[in-house]
């Protein structure tokens, strides 16, 4: 089916500010609150959000097979569930009805009224119910800067990296979409030169840098998905800050990998850019030596140019850039991830959520933690209003921006803005 709604010649009839991440040729999908408190699923074009349930109860989606509240419901999960085509048929309907030469909708005052929003008349939400959540390792300079920081310089890659795409199951209940602010977690530590640790608030929260996945349902359980079809289970991707504690993270993570350094809070960018929005923007991934296993091969463009950047803005100051990184940098696709999650027979559903692990670029200023970027506290970032970070602090708010840009075309993430509020005070033991 053609990706009509791709054509970087449309314009839309609803305004789109230059630079916007949202053109008409993005029609990203996500879930809102309306002014009437009325929770829908919609789209965006430019700063004007569009209420699908509306439209499809006003008649604008006759002519596909979609049934009647598929769109007036708190999550995407039942609308990924109806597969690729669907979404296709859809992207592409709202494409031609909101191109400027449409005068379908473009005409009825009333019916406009009813599914336009500014985005300051709405609040988003989680766009999916998340069931499961998977966290990756996929990029091979930042294992390659942790290993060296927390284990061997000179074995810094585990000897399993280069064939495996390494991952761990994180948990969905403390997911948030952006604009939530998080709290500093508590939890054990083993302080430097103690022999015994400590119970007390984390004194090292970090960020991470990632773009996360979202599947539909993909397969049976027992059943494979094969790495050159695993793109076909990829609704679209959202900008994820996985909130760390590293304190908690070094105490605890041998044998069995991060736990409560993790799951305290990851936060989301509430608009999931489909897989078809970013298909203008492939690109090769890096060249995988040695080749892996046949069941992770494939050939072809399986990545893209997606352009990352962190702002850290401290309580009253202006933000400063902290990191400029490249969803292309990661070493295993998203293919290759799907594709060595589910070789087991382990079953996907519509919803799960595939975080691609930390982003980190080649160089210094593209490394897509503050662990890496103050290299473990011994080069403190310096803000531009005089201070300096080796950690994310109380009251800073850290942002997370991704967009494509090629010839003259802008498809956007928008951002995941969070601020890290002081941890709680101490409960009381009775
Ligand atoms: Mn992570």
């Amino acid at each position: 089916m053609p990706l009509k709604a791709n054509d970087p010649s449309r314009k839309s009839w609803i305004p789109v500010p230059a630079d916007s991440d949202f053109p008409i040729q993005n029609i990203p999908f996500g879930v809102f609150l309306t002014r009437d408190d009325v929770i829908t699923i919609g789209t965006r074009i430019g700063d004007h959000a569009i209420d699908l349930g509306a439209l499809h109860q006003l008649g604008y989606f006759k002519d596909i097979p979609l049934t009647d509240d598929i769109f007036l419901q708190d999550s995407l999960n039942d609308f990924i569930s109806d597969g690729k085509k669907t979404w296709r048929l859809v992207r592409n309907r709202i494409s031609e009805l909101f191109e400027q030469g449409n005068r379908e909708l473009q005409d009825n005052e009333e019916h406009r009224g009813i599914v336009l929003f500014t985005m300051d008349e709405i609040e988003m939400q989680l766009p999916v119910q998340i069931g499961d959540y998977t966290d990756f390792y996929s990029s091979r300079e930042h294992a390659t800067n942790v290993g060296k920081m927390f284990r061997d310089p000179e074995n810094a890659l585990l000897p399993n990296w280069l064939h495996i795409p390494v991952g761990y199951h994180g948990r969905s209940s403390t997911i948030v979409p952006g604009g939530t602010p998080i709290r500093r977690p508590y939890g054990q530590t083993m302080p430097q030169g103690k022999d015994s640790p400590v119970f007390g608030p984390s004194g090292l929260v970090d960020f991470e840098l990632e773009m996360a996945f979202i599947t539909t349902d993909a397969n049976a359980m027992g059943d494979p998905i094969p790495v050159t079809e695993a793109e076909d289970y990829i609704f679209g991707l959202v900008l994820f800050n996985d909130w760390s504690a590293r304190d908690i993270q070094k105490w605890e993570y041998v044998p069995l990998g991060p736990f409560l350094a993790k799951n305290f809070a990851s936060s989301i960018s509430p608009w999931i850019i489909t897989l078809d929005a970013l298909e203008p923007f492939r690109v090769a991934s890096p060249k995988q030596e040695p080749e892996p296993l046949p069941y992770l091969r494939h050939s072809g463009k399986n990545s893209f140019d997606i352009r990352l950047e962190v702002e850290l803005t401290p309580e009253d100051g202006e933000p400063t850039t902290i990191s400029r990184s490249n969803f292309k940098y990661l070493y295993w696709s998203m293919a290759q991830q799907l594709a060595h999650h589910t070789v087991n027979g382990c079953k996907v559903n519509s919803g799960d959520m595939m975080g691609s692990g930390t982003i980190s670029g080649p160089t210094p200023d593209s490394y897509g933690s503050m662990l890496e970027l103050a290299w473990q506290g011994t080069r403190p970032i310096r803000l531009k209003n005089g201070e300096t970070r080796k950690a994310i602090e109380d009251n800073d708010t850290v942002t997370m921006r991704g967009y494509c840009l090629k010839n003259g075309l802008r498809i956007g993430f928008g951002e995941v803005s969070t601020k890290l509020l002081p941890a709680l005070p101490p409960r009381k033991t009775k």
